[in-house]
């Protein structure tokens, strides 16, 4: 663990001193899990979201001009078939925050663990719920929940996504209560931000117990009210990942596609920097334009873009290792 001053050396570390952050990031990286990274499958379940996001195009204020969507059960299967046969077993089913996506996710889960035979890591991001229906999709099936704070600042996270933080911690402790492995993760160059207060996020994040945290650099986009602001640094971000890697070695880190929408390569240098999972895009892809995260021109990942990553990092794209001896049984080795 590093102090709170060491933490704050290492958020400015450029050059030389960068490229020391990022080898012993990598070094615990490979202590804790040799050369696997996780390689998850998304499917984008809707575009509607009852929260107001600053820097969010699918924010509640865009719903009515959005080309919004629903994914069927029966399209959600259909793309979970196609993550299957692509050797990969975390599905994770994202969307805006609404109780209306409630009914498709328990038709679809435990159709999703038929279609695996139960060898499957159901990961789950639809915002908040209450804990009855956290409890309810748990014993469906699902196996991880993301679930990010954003940013620790109970004002800033109040400001910017006008919910009150409290609420998302304790949606997060539910989680962890009912047996979920978590995922929390940060905006970094949020405007507003300061360097104090994402020493706070990387503090709380070991704080909570959690098994998986990302870091995404702020990236304005259009019909926001941020869409003016200006871009969070990738250099930030990376150390940010490297940071986390050396304080909590465990931590499922994704190298995100927000780091190649800033800077081409970003997501090369996310594994430079110690991140150990990459997320290969399987929604639809009339689905996959109206889902209008960072805006339409967003990076897209597929499955060659994600082989390419993690060959030129000497890295092996591996299973899930919430479940059984997922890491043990590498269809890429
Ligand atoms: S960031 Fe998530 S919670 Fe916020 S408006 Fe967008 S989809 Fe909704």
């Amino acid at each position: 663990m590093l102090t709170r001053s060491e933490i704050r050396a290492a958020l400015q570390a450029s050059g030389e001193q960068q490229q020391e952050l990022f080898a012993e990031a990598r070094r615990r990286r490979q202590e804790h899990f040799g050369r696997r990274i996780v390689v998850r499958g998304v499917i984008e379940i809707t575009n509607v979201c009852r929260v107001n996001c600053d820097y969010c195009p699918m924010r509640r204020d865009n719903v009515q001009d959005n080309d919004r969507f629903f994914m069927s059960s029966e399209n959600i299967q259909r793309c979970a078939r196609s993550i299957r046969d692509a050797g990969i077993n975390v599905v994770l089913l994202q969307g805006g925050e609404t109780t209306r996506v409630l009914s498709v996710l328990r038709e679809s889960i435990p159709a999703i663990r038929e279609i695996y035979d139960g060898d499957v890591e159901i990961l789950l991001n639809v915002g908040n719920l209450t804990r009855a229906q956290y409890k309810n999709l748990r014993e469906l099936g699902a196996v991880s929940y993301i679930i990010k704070h954003e940013t620790s600042d109970p004002e800033l996270f109040r400001a910017i996504r006008h919910e009150d933080l409290e609420q998302r911690l304790r949606c997060m402790r539910d989680l962890l209560d009912l047996g979920y492995r978590v995922g929390t993760g940060l905006i970094s160059g949020l405007p507003g931000q300061s360097i104090e207060s994402i020493i706070d996020d990387i503090e709380l994040a070991g704080e909570l117990g959690v098994h998986m945290c990302s870091v995404s650099p702020f990236v304005p986009a259009p019909d926001t009210p941020l869409s003016i602001a200006p871009a969070g640094s990738n250099e930030l971000a990376l150390n940010i990942i490297a940071i986390l890697r050396i304080c909590y070695p465990h931590l499922l880190i994704p190298s995100v596609s927000a780091l190649e929408k800033t800077d081409s390569g970003g997501q090369s240098r996310g594994l430079d920097a110690g991140a150990n999972v990459l997320t290969v895009n399987f929604t639809g892809e009339a689905d996959r334009d109206r889902y209008l995260i960072y805006g339409n021109k967003r990076f897209v990942v597929g499955l060659e873009h994600a082989r390419k990553l993690a060959d030129n990092a000497g890295l092996i794209m591996g299973r899930s290792i919430f479940i059984g001896d997922g890491d043990e049984r590498m269809r890429w080795e």
